[in-house]
């Protein structure tokens, strides 16, 4: 009997455009497929609350699918290096296949697995499942990384984006001696917490779904998405963010799904999205610090506040800014936030509150189902002003104004802050501003059914800037 291929699931979580997989099929031999819950390394970073959600759900799609091809899902919890070791020889695996991550404890931790195993004579393969290009496959002319937007954009378009898809096996080879393993349950990733149940009422995990999306997006909704992307109360993103920070679906997956379309801007701008999640993942690979240090040095000396009550406040959605407490209530509700709501609750938290944008990213990355260890942390560093091609310190979002732009009939607002829906559109972005008659005919009392703002923005603005300056000199 051949012996066996491990095949490591870990942020790849489909059978189709799935580079180990393909190469494990090459190999011929019977496939070991396994996901290790590795949460014991005191370095990684452990999966917040509704990532692991949406995990347990994705791993048992996942496991559901191979059941139908004639295989399984192994699961394990621990330390991947002992786990991985020990059913090398315990299997008697000729080679062990994954596909590539970019943290910093990954990498290092991979580097120690790839070292043992071929130390015990093992094959190991890796490869790039997770990006269109791999950080060090991007340089400028001159052969420097690139950490500027614009330029890292047009080198991957450079390089060119036409990609050759696999699809899923109909049958995967198996051997008919199973190692013993753990169950899905047994990884205990759902919690009894109410909260992540209603979950299930807005997403359904896995790669049908995925590619779903991705066709219904391009069919309904691409063509608008220049206009309608920045719009909260409209469906005019893709929704693909958490099927991509756990692999059910790949960058090159929804590149060439669209692919066969006129490149106009909408088309484009979707594309540069996708490019710039790239470009989260290659300031991860050169500032591996990225989660705790400003790259910008200058903001070491930053002196943040450290209000817990105005952080519990905006967490809650209650910090009398109707636009930002929708933002976060939706984020609560749904386990995801619009983009641009994003930019305004992170722009508050850090601009208007002067709370450190590690406290903000620390609460988005255990109530977001899409929290990725680059993305999460690139975005809160750009938006506070002190990570790469940030935006600028002085640009303090004036949270009305966006309310009033981006959501001018409040229905984004009324969505999540019910306590509003009788304010007319007029006050709706700025309640303390209506008269005490609109307000009883709105049925609210301020202060009581709806908070008075907890900062007046005049004063944080000022506030905010006199700060920078103090970094500055
Ligand atoms: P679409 O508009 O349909 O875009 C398609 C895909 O492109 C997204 O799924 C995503 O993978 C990628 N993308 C889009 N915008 C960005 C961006 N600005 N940066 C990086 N990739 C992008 N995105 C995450 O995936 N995980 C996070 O943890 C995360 N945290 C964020 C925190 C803050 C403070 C901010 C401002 C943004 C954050 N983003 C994060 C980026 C962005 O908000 C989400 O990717 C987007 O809202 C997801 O919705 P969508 O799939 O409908 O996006």
């Amino acid at each position: 009997m051949k012996n066996p291929s491990i095949l490591w699931f870990r942020v790849d979580l489909r059978l189709s455009d799935n580079p180990a997989l393909q190469k494990a099929l090459e190999l011929g031999n019977p496939i070991l497929p396994i996901y290790i819950l590795d949460d014991e390394d005191a370095e990684n970073r452990k999966l917040g609350d509704a990532s692991k959600w949406w995990l347990h759900s994705s791993l048992n799609k996942l496991s559901l699918e191979l059941e139908k091809i004639g295989s399984k899902l192994l699961f394990f919890r621990g330390k991947a290096e002992s786990i991985i070791e020990k059913l090398a020889i315990e299997t008697k695996a000729e080679s062990i296949l994954w596909n590539r991550r970019y943290e910093p404890w990954a990498v290092k931790r991979d580097k120690i697995i790839k070292k043992n195993l071929l130390q015990l004579s093992k094959q190991v393969f890796s490869f790039n499942g997770s990006l269109l290009y791999e950080p060090w496959e991007v340089k400028s002319k001159t052969g420097n990384p690139l950490k500027v937007f614009t330029p890292y954009k047009n080198a991957i378009l450079n390089k060119g984006i036409d990609f050759k898809i696999t699809n899923s096996p109909k049958t995967i080879p198996f051997q008919n001696k199973w190692p013993s393993c753990l169950t899905l349950d047994d990884l205990k990733l759902i919690n009894n917490k109410p909260w992540s149940k209603k979950f299930y009422e807005f997403w359904e995990p896995g790669t049908e779904t995925a590619l779903k999306k991705i066709n219904a997006f391009k069919e309904d909704s691409i063509n608008s998405y220049n206009s309608d992307r920045n719009i909260p109360s409209l469906s005019g993103t893709s929704k693909l963010s958490p099927h991509l920070r756990f692999g059910e679906i790949s960058p090159k997956q929804i590149i060439m799904a669209i692919s066969d379309l006129e490149e106009n801007d909408d088309v484009m701008t979707y594309k540069a999205e996708i490019i710039w999640r790239e470009f989260s993942h290659n300031l991860l690979w050169y500032y591996p610090e990225i989660d705790t240090k400003p790259i910008k040095n200058d903001f070491l000396k930053f002196k943040w506040n450290n209000d817990e009550n105005n952080f519990k406040l905006w967490t809650e959605g209650k910090t009398g800014y109707p636009i930002v407490d929708a933002g976060m209530r939706e984020l609560w509700l749904t386990g995801w936030m619009h983009n641009r709501v994003r930019m305004i609750t992170a722009s508050f938290l850090t601009k208007h509150l002067l709370l450190p944008w590690q406290m903000g990213e620390k609460w988005f990355w255990d109530t977001l189902l899409d929290a990725d260890p680059a993305s999460n942390t690139s975005s809160w560093q750009w938006v506070s002003g002190c990570g790469a091609d940030a935006a600028p310190y002085f640009r303090i979002f004036n949270p009305t104004i966006q309310s009033q732009k981006f959501d001018p009939d409040g229905k984004y607002i009324k969505r999540f802050l019910p306590e509003l829906k009788n304010l007319p559109p007029k006050f709706i972005h700025e309640p303390w501003n209506a008269d005490s008659a609109i307000l009883k005919n709105s049925d609210i009392k301020l202060g009581e059914t709806y908070p008075m703002p907890i900062i007046d923005h005049k004063f944080a603005r000022e506030r905010a800037l006199d700060s920078y300056a103090g970094i500055k000199n």
